[in-house]
């Protein structure tokens, strides 16, 4: 899916952000945040971004809650 901007003529590139924070607010809300319950009982991310690389999972984790924050208003949730 390719996404277009929509302004007509004059172009800020606001319409790119603000898609972005769209985007990334439906990649935590419908994707990273869901959670299910297993058959046993416990409930777990079905949807999770991680790296096998030890080095990298603290970055990663501060990148993601950084993320998550940005798009919520810079509430800690
Ligand atoms: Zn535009």
């Amino acid at each position: 899916m390719q996404w277009t901007c929509n302004c007509d003529g004059f172009c800020t590139g606001m319409c790119r952000y603000i898609r972005m924070e769209e985007l990334v607010t439906s990649l935590f809300k419908d994707f990273l945040d869901v959670e299910e319950e297993s058959d046993q009982g416990k409930m777990f991310h079905p949807t999770f971004i991680t790296t096998v690389r030890a080095l990298k999972v603290e970055p990663l984790n501060k990148l993601m809650a950084e993320l998550k924050s940005t798009v919520n208003n810079g509430d800690v949730v």
